[in-house]
């Protein structure tokens, strides 16, 4: 479970993006393979210990025509907008310099939890810099060396004691969505003509986090919640256009959602932005329906669908569970589809398998198409229990869990896919050594 989100700030050259790196860690993700992304990635998720929190680097929030000291101004504000907790990174090798002071007056006018850190304090002689930053009226500077890995074990156990009490979740009992996107591919236009479709409104909820307006709803008596991911609307300031900005948002909505509406703008069709979105969605593990909206756009015949379908599979391979569906928000066609999507998906995330038939499933499998012999070795799974739900995770308890490939790890997900269905909802497996 998320706790929180982390921003990291400083002027430029401290070692944030350095940092930043260490402690998001050789996590593999999705959204890395994509072509130049890994290039301007800023945020991340970092497990410690049994926590994990969003972190994002604010030194990459780039903010266009500003004057350099003006960039860093926004960049602590954004920082202090969105953190929970503030990481403040220094240098040993500078020492306390004007724009750290700037800095430091800001953080102490929030009121939010800081961690002083003095980085580069590779060695001994410059660990002794420390004292100097006592000056910045931030409590008890922690040296660190994001180029060595020196003290970042201390720093994360910092951060996990000024993190709020609280985590990010979907509410309890009611049905949780998220509307995310680009800028400008239908999002509030969306919501709007969700809400637009006769629903009975219960009641704003003002900041449960910050300022998400978060709307309940009603459908044939069944509850419903739109988490809201553009708070920034309502302020209507310059942040709205920074992408980076508006991401950070999206991955708290949806750490709060039980299903994720992820919008492409039909008239404009996928973009190269479309998959980092798309990528946030696959690996928070909540259901997901792929929106293909301003369908009225669309010049088309009897094969459009079909063939946009054949390139959103193609252009997000790892999403292939996630239903598609074609709208207008402008001319409300197919909105009144969503709901019910959105139940099945739900429901698919909250599926329980019982254990004799997944076995019966597993072994059939097995039978059909046994694991390949790697390195002399055979996979043997023995039995399969589902674990958890949301998202449904199947432990395999085999004779080796290195034996278990990709590939067939695939396979299986594909077998319990064509028995049960799960619409809509990532799978995982694990495998487990049996004891
Ligand atoms: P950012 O601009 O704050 O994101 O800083 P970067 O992470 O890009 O780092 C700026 C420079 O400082 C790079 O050349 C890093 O290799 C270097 N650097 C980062 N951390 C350390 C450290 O702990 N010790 C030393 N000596 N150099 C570091
Ligand atoms: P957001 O930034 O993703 O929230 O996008 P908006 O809901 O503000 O919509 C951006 C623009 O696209 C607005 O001018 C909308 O009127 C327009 N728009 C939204 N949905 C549709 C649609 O289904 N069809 C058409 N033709 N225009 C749409």
């Amino acid at each position: 479970m998320i706790r929180g989100t982390v921003a990291i700030v400083g002027r430029p050259n401290v070692g944030k993006s350095t940092i930043f790196n260490r402690l998001i860690g050789e996590r593999k993700s999705i959204v890395d393979d994509t072509p130049g992304v890994t290039r301007d990635r800023i945020y991340g998720t970092v497990e410690w210990l049994t926590q994990s929190f969003h972190i994002i680097d604010t030194g990459g929030i780039q903010i266009e025509d500003q004057p350099f000291s003006e960039e860093i101004n926004m960049q602590v504000d954004i920082a202090i907008e969105e953190a929970d907790v503030i990481i403040f990174i220094t240098s040993a090798k500078e020492g306390v310099m004007t724009d750290d002071m700037a800095i430091a007056r800001k953080l102490q006018k929030s009121n939010k939890p800081v961690v002083l850190a003095v980085n580069k304090a590779d060695n001994q002689e410059l660990q002794m810099a420390v004292y100097e930053f006592y000056s910045l009226g931030l409590g008890d500077p922690m040296t660190i060396s994001g180029a060595h890995g020196i003290g970042l074990g201390d720093l994360l156990d910092k951060v996990i004691e000024l993190m709020p009490k609280k985590e990010l979740k979907p509410y309890e009992g009611i049905t949780s969505f998220c509307v995310i996107g680009r800028p400008n591919v239908g999002k509030s236009s969306l919501v709007n003509a969700i809400l637009k479709e006769d629903r009975v409104i219960v009641s704003n909820i003002e900041g449960t986090t910050r300022d998400a307006i978060d709307t309940p709803f009603k459908v044939d008596d069944k509850e419903y919640m739109i988490i809201d991911t553009a708070g920034i609307r309502k302020r209507g300031k310059i942040y709205e256009n920074i992408e980076k900005y508006s991401i950070l948002r999206a991955m708290n909505a949806i750490e709060r959602s039980n299903v994720v509406l992820f919008v492409i703008d039909g008239e404009l069709g996928i973009r190269e932005q479309d998959k980092h979105v798309a990528g946030l969605a696959h690996e928070a593990g909540k259901g997901v329906i792929i929106v293909y909206n301003k369908w009225d756009t669309v010049d088309k015949d009897e094969k459009t669908m079909n063939a946009i379908e054949k390139e959103i599979r193609a252009q997000f391979v790892y999403l292939d569970y996630a239903p598609i569906a074609f709208t207008s928000a402008l001319t409300h066609s197919k909105v009144n589809k969503l709901i019910p999507l959105i139940d099945e998906v739900h429901d698919s995330c909250c599926m329980r398998i019982m254990t004799n038939v997944l076995n019966d499933v597993i072994l059939d499998a097995q039978m059909m198409n046994p694991p390949k012999p790697h390195l002399g070795k055979q996979l043997k799974i023995y039995y399969a229990s589902q674990v958890s739900v949301e998202p449904p995770t199947i432990v395999l308890f085999v004779n080796d869990p290195e034996l278990l490939h990709f590939s067939y790890s695939r396979y299986i997900e594909n077998k319990l896919r064509e028995a049960f269905g799960f619409v809509g909802t990532p799978i995982r497996i694990i495998a487990r050594k049996k004891s």
